[in-house]
């Protein structure tokens, strides 16, 4: 089987409401998504989407996602899409790094692998469970009243699990975190996501202000070198996920304990074939994960789910809905919706679900060659 043809779209998805992260610093009210259709020699065909969480947050964009194809695309043409680490070392070699522009191509040769042998893509990767995943609705307010008022909403969802963000002032922040945690109910996660915010003596302050509260914090602050650094000062229990992008930042955090929980994020880490590496990584140090979309439609969100399926529920915290956040739909309603707070593992072949075409619009660039792949450039390291 053979790649004949890379098309790609780029859709607007409009955020229901707008979005304040990282204490207001950031907002966002539209996402600009890429949505990939591979096609095969075979007749089958596979998608795939990148969708970054806006373009002011973390090193990943959508214009870049769209660019990184248009390299990539003469060195993708002709493989296999089964042998998806064929796949993986022709985008590498084309195109080193940016592994958010190389995310959608993985997504759709899984989806493809998936089609050709009659499996759900978790199924193909080894087994996926069909227990139900929690969804993490992602509170992004700003004040306490607020905050409430949107935890309540997720609650009547069926929501269990909230990442709350947090961060830009420490007061403020202790009050917020004191106000979630006296309205918590038994058996809910919380997870205060700081998105990067805080410096280092704000993380301490907030941190040991709270420690009476058995709380969790994601992302106290920029860099891993500052979670080293806060680490041995406070007793929470941490998540990473914005500075868990390569598989060196994995093992770099399990080795040197600088987190409990991993939180992989589909799209940053580059698809589901470096996403299955890192969860092994964590899995071997006893770090539990939440495994999610950057954002996106509900095909972002079938990807994330099929990682999810493989690691064994009392490792997995929570996945996430963003589908619930958009304005915006693109698959007709098909594919894995959120059902009382939850996510069930599609059953159909491959990523089980595809895009409505027309709901994309017209493609913005069409990638084709009958021939072999292009030769990929050769590492100066690699030669003799
Ligand atoms: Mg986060």
């Amino acid at each position: 089987m053979k790649i004949t043809a890379i098309t790609v779209f780029r859709k607007d998805l409009p955020l229901e409401h707008p979005y304040w992260l990282s204490g207001g610093r950031l907002k966002f009210e539209t996402l600009d998504a890429t949505f990939v259709k591979v096609a095969t020699d075979a007749g089958l065909i596979g998608w795939g989407e990148g969708t970054p969480w806006g373009h002011t947050y973390v090193p990943a964009h959508g214009p870049g996602i769209r660019a990184g194809i248009e390299t990539m695309a003469p060195f993708i043409l002709g493989l296999d899409p089964r042998r998806v680490l064929d796949v993986e070392r022709a985008m590498d070699m084309a195109l080193p790094g940016h592994l958010y522009a190389k995310s959608p191509i993985d997504m759709a040769c899984w989806d493809i692998a998936g089609q050709a042998v009659g499996l759900p893509i978790a199924d193909l990767m080894g087994g996926g469970s069909r227990a139900p995943m929690p969804i993490a609705a992602s509170i992004g307010a700003r004040t306490a009243e607020e905050t409430r008022a949107m935890i309540d909403r997720y609650r009547a969802r069926g929501c269990i699990a909230f990442s709350v963000k947090i961060g830009g002032d420490v007061n403020r922040d202790i009050a917020r975190i004191r106000d979630v945690e006296a309205r918590k109910q038994p058996g809910e996660i919380m997870l205060y996501d700081v998105n990067r915010s805080w410096t280092r003596q704000q993380a301490l302050r907030v941190m040991q202000a709270t420690e009476d509260l058995d709380v969790m914090f994601e992302q106290p602050c920029e860099s891993l070198d500052d979670i080293a650094a806060i680490r041995p000062l406070h007793g929470a229990p941490v998540s990473v996920d914005e500075t868990l992008v390569t598989l060196q930042d994995a093992s770099r955090i399990a080795r040197d304990g600088l987190a409990e929980v991993f939180g992989i994020k589909l799209n940053r880490v580059g698809g589901l074939t470096r996403a299955a590496r890192i969860r092994d990584i964590a899995l071997a140090h006893g770090i539990d994960m939440f495994i999610m979309a950057t954002g996106g439609s509900v095909l972002a969100d079938a990807e994330q789910l099929h990682l999810a399926a493989t690691i064994p529920p009392a490792h997995m915290l929570g996945t996430w809905a963003c589908q619930d956040m958009i304005a915006a739909e693109i698959a007709d309603r098909r594919g894995p919706r959120a059902t009382r707070g939850y996510l069930t593992l599609p059953e159909a072949p491959g990523l089980g679900v595809h895009p409505d075409e027309s709901a994309l619009g017209a493609p913005v660039a069409h990638y084709a060659n009958q021939g072999k792949p292009q030769a990929a450039p050769i590492r100066p390291g690699y030669q003799t």
